[in-house]
């Protein structure tokens, strides 16, 4: 054999992969900034899903590239149009949470034809968002598979 954990097979490591193992920070927004400001966030945050909360800091939506292009075409004032009107909303949204297999969040991330998921904490009032689970932390994981198997 040459990998590094002979013990174990490659299936059962892929099983044992969670979402709070490869999970990237959250970035937030809140439901009343503009939509030039999330462009300018995203920008700044390098990132490219933005997920939008409330003022107890619950998930109320999500903003995609896509959704700030969008909203871009045409000559409307982008300092003006608060995000919440073109943001995808609860309960639309598709999500995961911390202790979930890699696998079916990768499932999810596929059949919604979605780049991100935010890691929830399912809270009494609602969701508060822990953090962000993207293709680019499923390719990485795809990644450390092949390196602690040494393939
Ligand atoms: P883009 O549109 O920039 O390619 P996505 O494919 O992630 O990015 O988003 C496509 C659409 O799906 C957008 O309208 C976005 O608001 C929505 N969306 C993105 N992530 C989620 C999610 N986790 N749950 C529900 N809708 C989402």
């Amino acid at each position: 054999y040459s990998g590094k954990k002979p013990g174990q097979d490659i299936t059962d490591t892929m099983n044992n992969m969670k979402v709070k193992d490869f999970q990237s920070i959250p970035v937030v927004v809140r439901e009343d900034v503009s939509v030039y400001d999330a462009i300018s966030q995203m920008f700044l945050d390098d990132v490219g899903t933005l997920f939008v909360v409330d003022q107890k800091s619950l998930l109320t939506g999500v903003l995609s590239r896509k959704d700030l292009l969008r909203a871009s075409l045409g000559n409307q004032d982008l300092t003006a149009i608060p995000v919440h009107i073109i943001m995808t909303r609860m309960p639309n949204i598709t999500y995961c949470v911390k202790n979930e297999s890699l696998i079916q969040a990768a499932h999810r991330l596929i059949n919604q034809q979605i780049d991100a998921l935010p890691v929830v904490d399912e809270q009494p009032e609602g969701f508060k968002v822990i953090g962000r689970l993207t293709k680019t932390n499923i390719t990485r994981a795809f990644l450390s598979l092949s390196e602690s198997h040494e393939l």
